[in-house]
């Protein structure tokens, strides 16, 4: 079959890397792409704000399958344009989207089909805000509603940063995205990703992990896109997932589709595991960067097979395997990140991941048959191993044969589950 990959992420090239070693494949296709992509996939150079062209390409190329990676386009409606078009899509509907796209409908959602989360109000006018977060007192959570990288959560430890929080909401710092403000009850627990595979109906547990996003060493420093993740996530017991699909994700693929909206594609939890269980922090629409990269490699299955069962509608009948080690990526960012990075250092040593290893290609770009940093994360130097802790080994020795001066990373992802595996 001819699939066609939007995205241009470490997300991506993992997707591409795990799609390409199908035996479904005849060709890959992808748009933007990377350098990295590049070597699994022919890029093509089409905007996919132009759903019109997009499909048109499909038409002409004979493509079986388009597989969206990041969240934009899907808000943006893609998917929906395409299967209009007759074009089978992995990735979920606009309306599907708002999950990640409308935090206030996804709590909403949460309140009307009974989901653990944490307790919230929503507000459009600063003063209301001002008001309920003053009687509630800190610590508390306000979030711009929309879209915002990332950047519009603050979990406030005092009253005046919650008010300050507010303030740049309803101030335009996030756009449109913070017209509207959810601010919601602190929690306290171990943050775990949880991953599944929908088809509208069925939604096949697909994975866990955990994430490190702030920049430091120790989860100190400025938040980040994700520096690095492993998985599994020890936290994620199959008695945690068992209760998170019957608690959490069960009852929101039923609210979905009775208010016509049924969900297809990745739907991501990001979950809090409080000393109560399991509770919903976000969903996201499509799967985490860098977490989709420790969960292709640790895949056994053929993914176009599962891919395509969700496309279809055929995701009862399926059930998906995992090698039985854990996998470590660790993210390689260029100087400035999370500000504004460097661009241009050339990086090399980069055809020899060895045994295990892969490097997956985020933000570099090719120059004069070099490969050089084009962006904050660069790269993502993703192994498997054992254990976690050999994972983690494995993905620094990785690291150590990559010439890249310039670049900077994390030397402690995975701590919390190596000093499991240490007790
Ligand atoms: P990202 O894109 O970084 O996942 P986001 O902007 O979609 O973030 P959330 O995932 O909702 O926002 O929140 C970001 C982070 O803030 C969470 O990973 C969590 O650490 C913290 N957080 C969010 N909500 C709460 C809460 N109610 N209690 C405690 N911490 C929270």
């Amino acid at each position: 079959m001819n699939v066609l990959l939007v995205g241009s992420g470490g997300r991506e090239h993992a997707l591409a890397w795990k799609i390409a070693a199908s035996p479904l494949l005849t060709k890959l296709y992808a748009a933007p792409g990377n350098p990295g992509i590049a070597r699994e996939a022919e890029i093509v150079a089409l905007d996919v704000n132009n759903h019109g062209a997009v499909a048109a390409f499909c038409r002409d190329k004979a493509i079986d399958l388009v597989v969206v990676g990041p969240e934009a386009p899907l808000v943006a409606g893609l998917g929906d344009d395409l299967r209009a078009a007759g074009i089978r899509v992995f990735g979920a509907s606009a309306k599907a989207a708002q999950l990640e796209g409308s935090k206030g409908f996804t709590k909403d959602l949460c309140r009307e089909y009974g989901i653990p989360t944490a307790a919230y109000e929503r507000f459009s006018d600063a003063a209301a805000a001002r008001a309920y977060v003053e009687a509630k007192g800190a610590p508390i959570v306000v979030k711009a509603d929309g879209l915002a990288a990332g950047k519009g959560v603050t979990v406030a430890m005092t009253l005046d940063e919650a008010l300050a929080a507010i303030d740049a909401c309803f101030d335009g710092t996030f756009g449109g995205a913070g017209a509207e403000v959810v601010v919601e009850d602190f929690l306290t627990g171990e943050e775990a990703s949880f991953f599944c595979l929908c088809d509208g109906t069925t939604a096949l547990p697909f994975g866990t992990a955990q994430d490190h996003k702030r920049v430091g060493d120790g989860d100190t420093g400025p938040n980040t896109g994700g520096m690095g993740a492993y998985s599994p996530a020890p936290v994620m017991t199959q008695e945690m997932i068992d209760r998170t699909m019957r608690e959490i994700i069960e009852p929101t693929m039923r609210g979905m589709k009775e208010m016509g909206a049924p969900f297809a594609g990745v739907l991501f939890a990001g979950l809090m595991i409080t000393d109560q269980g399991p509770e919903l922090i976000e969903y996201n629409v499509r799967f985490g960067d860098p977490e989709c990269q420790v969960l292709m490699m640790r895949l056994k299955d053929d993914i176009l097979v599962l891919l395509n069962a969700a496309a279809d509608g055929q995701l009862a009948h399926m059930s998906v395997r995992w090698r039985d080690e854990a996998a470590l990526t660790v993210v390689m960012a260029a100087p400035g990140y999370p500000g504004t990075p460097e661009k241009g250092s050339v990086i090399g040593g980069l055809d020899d991941a060895g045994e295990g290893a892969e490097i997956f290609h985020a933000g570099t770009a090719s120059k004069e048959g070099a490969i050089i940093a084009n962006g904050g994360r660069v790269l993502n130097v993703t192994a498997l191993g054992k254990t976690v802790s050999a994972a983690q080994k494995a993905a620094y020795e990785a690291i150590g044969r990559i010439d890249w001066p310039e670049g900077f990373y994390r030397r402690d992802i995975g701590w919390r589950a190596v000093e499991r595996e240490e007790q």
